[in-house]
């Protein structure tokens, strides 16, 4: 499917963009390394800047003008930061078939698989000069927290493409993400009574209440469709006083509405159940939840999802349209009405992890697919 040239070009690119770091929001050395690379070629750079609060943030993207209006126009969309823990990330090539880190940072491979992968199609649509439709590389910042640079990409600029292909799933190239979750978070504070340790006069810790809640939060899968997770407990001061402050923090993923309603009403019931036991006495316990990301659900018979189906019979493999329990940019894009959907970033396993590996063979195929697509 793709020569031996390729893979290692693509390996090659892998690895010098791995080792570069970029949390998210220091994304800006990849970005460098990207105009570089492309400086001279036939494409149209822009670095698009936003403010995110107390954050600055930054964009690229790369514009390859259509040479055959008959094809498809699209835009594929890789993020440039990755997790922690990702500074100083050293890859290593195991047995001649996987990349993986050292074991004390992640690889980067979600999602730098994709933007070296980006720049090998570039580079092939220009060389070769494969017919394409106009054609948009969008190189996404702070995706990992919170999909934040998706949202700062003109709506109205990423409406006029056909297509979006978000090359962030990992696994084989026939993975297409049709359903994702929506994505809710919660903050519970728990306000106790603060008193000296030694004599405990007025004293209620919001620690023990904590305790009694956690029991009755739900944590977890709780059906296919819905998982929850308490991430963050804080509160407290010093051993010596009875703890008045407690914070749990937790979020949900969920690709059904009826169940998320049923969790949310389980933690307000789980509330009120422990605020019962402290009548008359000063606790508070209050609950804020808020949805950060909308779940989006494509039909199997949508345009986008049967063309990456054509591309992907092409190639030989079988589509296998997957319902995912984790937020892409596609949730953002598909939130304002853009045409998307995530598919493979090419044979990347375990991201998050520092297990995280990328399986060689395997990773040039999203280069095979992507030109698939292009040339539909
Ligand atoms: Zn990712």
């Amino acid at each position: 499917m793709y020569s031996p040239e390729i893979q290692k070009k693509a390996v090659d690119l892998f690895i010098e963009l791995v080792k570069i770091d970029s949390l998210p929001f220091e994304e800006q050395e990849v970005f460098e390394y990207i105009q570089k690379y492309l400086e001279g070629k036939k494409v149209k750079m822009e670095l698009q800047h936003y403010t995110d609060g107390e954050n600055k943030g930054s964009n690229l993207l790369v514009f390859l003008e259509g040479t055959d209006k008959t094809k498809k126009s699209m835009f594929f969309d890789s993020h440039a930061d990755t997790v922690t823990p990702g500074k100083n990330i050293k890859p290593i090539i195991v047995d001649n078939k996987y990349i993986r880190s050292s074991g004390d940072t992640i690889l980067g491979a979600d999602c730098k698989t994709s933007v070296a992968a980006s720049l090998v199609v570039i580079d092939e649509v220009l060389e070769k000069n494969i017919p394409h439709g106009d054609l948009l590389f969008l190189f996404t910042s702070a995706e990992e927290i919170g999909l934040i640079g998706a949202k700062y990409v003109d709506t109205k600029l990423l409406k006029q493409y056909n297509y979006g292909y978000i090359l962030d799933s990992g696994g084989d190239i026939g993975n297409i993400c049709t359903v994702a979750p929506s994505l809710g978070i919660y903050d519970i504070t728990i306000t106790g009574a603060a008193a000296h340790a030694g004599k405990q006069a007025g004293g209620i810790s919001a620690i023990k209440i904590a305790g009694e809640l956690l029991n009755l939060l739900p944590q977890g899968h709780l059906s296919e469709k819905i998982v929850t997770n308490i991430g963050a407990i804080s509160g407290g001061g010093t051993i010596n006083i009875v703890a008045d402050n407690v914070v749990i923090n937790g979020e949900y993923r969920s690709n059904d509405a009826g169940e998320t309603k049923k969790l949310l009403q389980t933690i307000d019931n789980a509330v009120a159940t422990v605020l019962g036991n402290y009548k008359n006495t000063p606790v508070q316990i209050t609950c804020v939840h808020a949805v950060q990301m909308e779940a989006y659900v494509l039909d199997n018979n949508d345009d986008i999802v049967t063309f990456a189906h054509k591309a992907l019979n092409k190639l030989g493999v079988t589509p296998n349209n997957l319902t995912i329990l984790g937020g892409t940019n596609c949730n953002i894009y598909m939130g304002k009405d853009i045409n998307s959907v995530p598919i493979s970033g090419g044979g990347r396993y375990f991201a998050h992890t520092l297990k995280e590996e990328v399986i060689i063979e395997e990773y040039p195929r999203v280069i095979s697919l992507m030109l698939a697509l292009i040339n539909n």
